[in-house]
């Protein structure tokens, strides 16, 4: 753009001077381009959470610092199943029961622990968070009113209740979703930034079966119920 600015500005009265090819080289060099047209791909929605698989994921649920044990779990009549099992009993918080799931999820939930949960209590309370309370994580079951397996059949999901904080500060779900103060927008803070990182998220705002905790899975689905 700099040197077709500087062609239209010189070009006028300095051609006389200017032996005939050079001109017409200039000339030449000042002619608008065409550009062919870039196709631009439709923005495809995020991708559920990546997460290694594995013997990886292990590894990398280990190097997160997580306290957990592989598990064995064979896949039911009725369809359900769980690959990389896991009992996970503590993030830097720890779950207030073990939770069993798969690897992926429990990668995923470390990140948004370190990335966003911490932070945040920081930020809204300056004491760090010591437990998550959870209505668990695999169950066999289907979708509420449906047929279909829920992710927590796969153990690619997990109902998130509350937390506790290192001062005693209790933060519940169910409580403190709809009040005002620090815990609430807490919640909701949480919750909206775990749009961005999980495949679906279910809130109280989304129906009443998830009046009293955070629906968070792994995806293949893609829902932000905020
Ligand atoms: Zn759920």
């Amino acid at each position: 753009m700099m040197f077709y600015s500087f062609c239209r500005q010189w070009l006028p009265g300095s051609a006389g001077r200017l032996a005939a090819v050079l001109a017409l080289a200039l000339l030449a060099a000042c002619a608008p381009r065409i550009v062919a047209p870039v196709a631009v791909a439709p923005r495809p929605a995020p991708p559920p959470l990546s997460a290694p698989q594995g013997l990886a994921c292990y590894e990398a649920l280990g190097a997160q610092g997580a306290a957990f044990e592989p598990a064995a779990l064979p896949a039911t009549a009725g369809g359900c199943h769980v690959a990389e099992a896991v009992i996970l009993t503590r993030l830097r918080a720890a779950l207030d029961k073990p939770a069993t799931m798969a690897c992926p999820l429990a990668v995923a939930l470390a990140d948004f622990e370190a990335q966003i949960i911490q932070p945040a209590a920081h930020r809204h309370f300056g004491h760090r968070v010591t437990m998550i309370r959870h209505y668990g994580a695999y169950g066999c079951r289907t979708i509420n009113g449906t047929r279909k397996l829920s992710q927590h059949a796969f153990g690619r999901a997990i109902d998130i209740s509350g937390f506790d904080l290192a001062d005693g500060t209790r933060i519940d779900v169910k409580r403190d979703w709809r009040n005002a103060g620090a815990r609430t927008r807490f919640l909701h803070e949480v919750a909206r930034a775990a749009c961005d990182s999980f495949g679906v998220v279910l809130t109280p705002n989304r129906d009443r079966s998830h009046d009293g905790h955070l629906h968070l899975d792994i995806g293949p689905d893609q829902l932000c119920g905020y």
